[in-house]
């Protein structure tokens, strides 16, 4: 049986800890900072104290060893046949997302945070809120950054259909949140995309850049259920990529993990959209190389997702991707970032 052992054995740049994750293997001075991470109390459903000691994370969204492709977006092997109709694939996709934010919330602590941090040499964490109608995590995003100044940017999350949106953003804005992040789909919105462009325009009028998960996974559609075809689908680049058409040029989006596998459309939205940018969370060295010859190395961001995913793999194909080319490494992992940020 193939083991994580063997699987980063001819890794130039992973190595396991003591604890047996995913780590970084590297010498060379690097400053890093993660612009896609989470933390347990900046998720939805429960409160979490980040306090919390002792929670160990297991990493439901990697694939099992046996199945991990590091060549591939997701880094998972494309299985063919894979038959995803009826109701058990989608029972077992919703099982799968209940266990990855359970993850998420149970490990998302400062201490797996900062021990993560120390092990692959990240300065600064960005934190992603992910708010929903119900719930909005904003606030604790921002007392994630009080707690610890040195360590930690906060962006906010604000729903669209919030009655308060514009005074929440704008108040969020002058309590020190430097971007706006926001997960949700095509489904949620009942494919009406009205009140998530006035939402892009308040964060323009308030000069913060917009980051949204954007990208689905390779599905077979033959063999996949209408219904979770749509699901998987629902956060498909082009949903949001071609909203930018609505909004000034100098609108500063960012493509959450790079599209996944649209990377490719990822790049044809940065060449028509001087302003926007792609965080390459969860792409692999071939993505990364394809986007950097694409587009350049100023507009793309390392983002890990974690604790969906672990800081090293990302961070690892980045500098793979980046082995011969020092400006764009430099760029890439904390220079466009800081730029972004006004850091
Ligand atoms: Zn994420």
């Amino acid at each position: 049986m193939l083991t994580k052992q063997d699987l980063v054995r001819n890794e130039k740049y992973l190595k396991l800890n003591e604890d047996g994750a995913f780590v970084i293997d590297n010498a060379d001075d690097l400053e890093i900072i993660d612009f896609h991470t989470h933390m347990c109390n900046a998720l939805p459903l429960k409160y979490i104290d980040p306090n919390s000691k002792g929670n160990k994370l297991t990493y439901p969204t990697l694939p099992a060893v046996e199945k991990i492709d590091f060549s591939v977006p997701y880094w998972t092997k494309e299985e063919t046949k894979i038959n995803r109709k009826g109701l058990l694939p989608i029972i077992r996709y919703g099982l799968n997302a209940y266990d990855v934010l359970q993850d998420m919330m149970k490990g998302g602590t400062y201490d797996n945070c900062f021990k993560s941090q120390g092990d692959n040499q990240i300065g600064i964490n960005v934190i992603l809120p992910l708010s929903t109608k119900k719930c909005d995590c904003s606030p604790e995003a921002l007392k994630i950054v009080a707690d610890h100044p040195n360590r930690f940017v906060a962006f906010c999350s604000v729903h669209p259909d919030d009655s308060e949106m514009k005074e929440k953003i704008v108040r969020y804005k002058a309590l020190g949140a430097k971007g706006f992040k926001l997960k949700i789909s095509e489904l949620e919105l009942k494919n009406d995309f009205t009140s998530l462009i006035t939402l892009f325009k308040t964060c323009y009028e308030a000069e913060l850049p917009v980051i949204l998960h954007t990208g689905a996974i390779p599905v077979d559609q033959e063999r996949t259920s209408k219904l979770l075809y749509k699901y998987l689908k629902s956060t498909r680049v082009e949903l949001f990529g071609r909203l930018l058409a609505e909004l000034p040029k100098d609108f500063v989006f960012i493509f959450g993990h790079s599209g996944i596998s649209e990377y490719k459309l990822v790049a044809e939205y940065l060449k028509k959209y001087p302003a926007s940018y792609a965080e390459v969370s969860s792409q692999s060295q071939q993505s990364i190389s394809y986007l950097i010859a694409e587009v350049g190395s100023q507009r793309l961001l390392f983002g890990s997702d974690w604790p969906a995913l672990p800081q090293a793999i990302t961070l690892s194909r980045v500098l793979l991707a980046t082995e011969d080319n020092k400006t764009a490494r430099a760029q890439i992992l904390s220079k466009n970032a800081k730029t972004l940020l006004g850091l």
